[in-house]
């Protein structure tokens, strides 16, 4: 995930976004052309329903005028039985016409088709009154001679007959034989008009916006009936009209107004309100996905970004689940142990780091942590880790729950530092801080030199004297037994007195024990009195030395706190000698205070001396190293003092001795249980 490269990330993101897109026109696509084929397929849908209804419609009509010609036939059947009867036959005739508005005329005609009798229609002027009936022959004749090839009902071809109006009359005739017995004994003719035809029979069931017609074979219109065209569409639909002797076709037109209807149907309809309701859904989802994928990529770069912390920390970081195996380890983990990722995890104890002689101690470590009996300390705590390769390095752990997304404790993570170099440094400059105060020791010690001499000078002279003394008592012939006595033991006292005065300086140098230990502030001050008054003498500094009772004892390095003491108390005297003051003193006080945090005990001791104070250009620098103001001094002693008290957690600090030299203090922590 790191290492991909930018340019080449940004060109994917660009890439995704451009197949998004493609596939969101895609989408669009797809549902225009579903809704376009959906239009489509209801509007021919709709057309073939129109279709199967105008069909609908003119065989319907054809029945019609099949039955209506039929029972015409029967009713010109039941005219020709009364026969001869010309009387009777008129009014018959003229009934018919009346109620039969598709005849225009109807004749009675002899076996060689002469007229007997005629009858014209009420409805209209005598259809042949302008150019005859003659020319109308040939129909008749043509009709007749078909009736009487079949012996029943035949018609003529259509006519058009021109009318006074100025429009005409597509005419049909229908002959009828009369045969009685085997012999012919005449025809009735009637005159079918063709438009009348249609409008008597169809027209009362037919639509405002249908047309039917009789035509031709060839399309030619022989008559019509119904409106002229109305609307853009139109449905057509034909039967063959066949009757004996004529053949016609009767076609019907229908017209639609317009396409059908957008929403000709509700299926169209419902399909339509879904695909809008799945394209917004789609939307809403396809929103959610790119705001998912943002969010993603958030997560991402988070991820990656705390990745890089990882693995650019120097810290190890180390998780365990609860039952203590290996979750997680950074690179710096395995850098310091040097085991690889694979090695470690889901290692549970003893890990492969934990040096096996410790292997128990850490278990049970584990285990009380695994239980939460304890929190880890937040400081951390130091153990030991061992490399692959075998060696050991102390390392400092530092644990923390580790809580997951619903806050649930998962198991515990744990930053390790290898604390090895730190630790070497410590020992290093350990071992110089130490080496540093044995030569401010020494230094002290050769400062003292004199001092020892003379102060050796008085049990060495005394001894010498008495050694004289005894001498001169033996070389008498009886020597007093109990002077010889006396002056030995003051010998031996003398050369115990010696002898004391070399050790202190022999401890002194010599102490080197580290521990820390109670020790009680008399103890502390009695420890470097010798020494201190051995100076005193020299420069007659009167001591004082102040002390409570029941001071609670310190906790400290003894030798340390014995040198910090020698060393000011040396300072103090050398400062009045220096200054040539007339009467030298020296006040050594201990005090106990409850000062500090938490009421915590401390030991208060103070040097003060009433010498010359310290100068003002002096003061900054008093406790810098290798500062000093004298001839032949080395500069060290308070910087080490500072450093000692600070060690032990307490402070070293100076004031000036009211009205005349320097007080210095410094504290130290009380041992609480332990009092002197
Ligand atoms: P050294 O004693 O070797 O000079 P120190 O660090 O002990 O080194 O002292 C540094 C300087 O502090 C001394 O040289 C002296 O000038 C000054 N000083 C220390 N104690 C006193 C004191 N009690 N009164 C006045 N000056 C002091």
């Amino acid at each position: 995930m790191t290492a991909v490269p930018r340019s080449f990330r940004s060109g994917l993101r660009r890439l995704s976004s451009w197949r998004g897109w493609s596939l969101w026109v895609l989408l669009g696509v797809i549902v225009v052309a579903l809704l376009v084929t959906l239009v489509y397929l209801a509007a021919r849908y709709e057309a073939s329903v129109a279709q199967a209804n105008v069909e609908r419609d003119v065989a319907d009509a054809l029945s019609d005028i099949r039955s209506a010609m039929t029972r015409n036939v029967q009713e010109l059947q039941a005219l020709q039985s009364g026969r001869a009867d010309l009387d009777r036959w008129q009014p018959e005739a003229e009934r018919l016409l009346r109620e039969h508005r598709d005849w225009v005329r109807l004749e009675r005609r002899g076996p060689g088709l002469e007229l007997v009798a005629e009858a014209d229609t009420p409805y209209r002027p005598p259809v042949f009154a302008r150019l005859g009936r003659a020319n109308s022959l040939p129909e008749i004749q043509q009709a007749c001679a078909g009736a009487r090839r079949i012996s029943g009902h035949a018609y003529a071809r259509s006519h058009f007959v021109p009318q006074p109006d100025g429009l005409g009359l597509e005419l049909m005739e229908l002959c009828l034989p009369h045969v009685e017995a085997g012999r012919l004994l005449g025809f009735v003719v009637a005159t079918y008009s063709l438009t009348d035809l249609l409008a008597t029979h169809i027209g009362p069931q037919m639509g405002r916006s249908q047309e039917i017609s009789f035509t031709e074979a060839d399309g030619t219109r022989l008559a019509i009936h119904g409106l002229a065209r109305r609307g853009r569409r139109v449905f057509t639909a034909q039967q063959l009209l066949d009757l004996p002797g004529n053949t016609m076709v009767l076609r019907m037109d229908s017209w639609r107004r317009s396409e059908p209807d957008l929403f000709p149907n509700v299926l169209t309809a419902l399909v339509t309100v879904m695909s809008i309701a799945l394209v917004t859904v789609l939307f809403t989802l396809g929103h959610d996905t790119r705001r998912r994928l943002r969010a993603e990529q958030d997560l991402a770069d988070a991820l990656a970004f705390r990745k890089a912390m990882e693995d650019s920390l120097v810290t190890g970081l180390r998780a365990r689940d609860l039952q203590g195996h290996t979750t997680y380890v950074n690179p710096a983990f395995c850098q310091m142990v040097g085991f690889s990722p694979e090695e470690l995890l889901g290692q549970g104890s003893p890990a492969p780091y934990w040096p096996p002689e410790r292997a128990d101690e850490y278990r049970q470590r584990q285990q009380v942590r695994l239980a939460g009996r304890n929190a880890p300390p937040r400081e951390g705590f130091e153990s030991v880790f061992m490399h692959k390769d075998g060696t050991r390095f102390p390392v400092l752990i530092i644990e923390a729950p580790l809580i997951n997304a619903q806050g649930l404790q998962t198991g515990w993570m744990s930053a390790v530092l290898d604390i090895s170099e730190q630790r070497r440094v410590e020992e290093l400059s350990r071992a110089s801080q130490e080496r540093l105060q044995a030569t401010a020791r020494l230094a002290t010690v050769g400062e003292m030199a004199s001092l020892l001499s003379h102060e050796l000078n008085q049990p060495l002279a005394a001894i010498a004297s008495y050694a004289h003394g005894s001498m001169n008592l033996l070389q008498q012939n009886a020597p007093p037994a109990v002077e010889l006595r006396l002056a030995m033991a003051r010998i031996a006292e003398q050369a115990d007195r010696a002898g004391r005065v070399i050790k202190s300086v022999h401890d002194f140098v010599r102490r080197r024990d580290q521990a820390r230990e109670p020790v009680s502030a008399r103890e502390l001050v009695d420890a470097v009195l010798p020494l201190v008054n051995l100076q005193a003498r020299k420069l007659r500094v009167r001591v004082e030395i102040r002390m409570a009772d029941g001071l609670p004892s310190v906790l400290c390095d003894r030798t340390m706190v014995e040198q910090v003491l020698l060393n000011l108390a040396r300072n103090a005297m050398q400062a009045m000698d220096d200054a040539h003051v007339a009467e030298p003193e020296l006040v050594l006080e201990v005090r106990a205070t409850t000062a500090g945090e938490g009421g915590r005990r401390w030991l208060a001791f103070s040097v003060a001396d009433v010498g010359p104070g310290v100068a003002e250009e002096v003061k900054g620098q008093l406790f810098t190293p290798f500062f000093t103001t004298k001839v032949e001094g080395m500069g060290l002693g308070l910087s080490l003092c500072r450093t000692v008290v600070e060690q032990h957690g307490g402070s070293l600090v100076f004031e000036p001795n009211l009205p005349q030299g320097t007080i210095f203090r410094f504290t130290l922590p009380a041992q609480p249980d332990l009092k002197a």
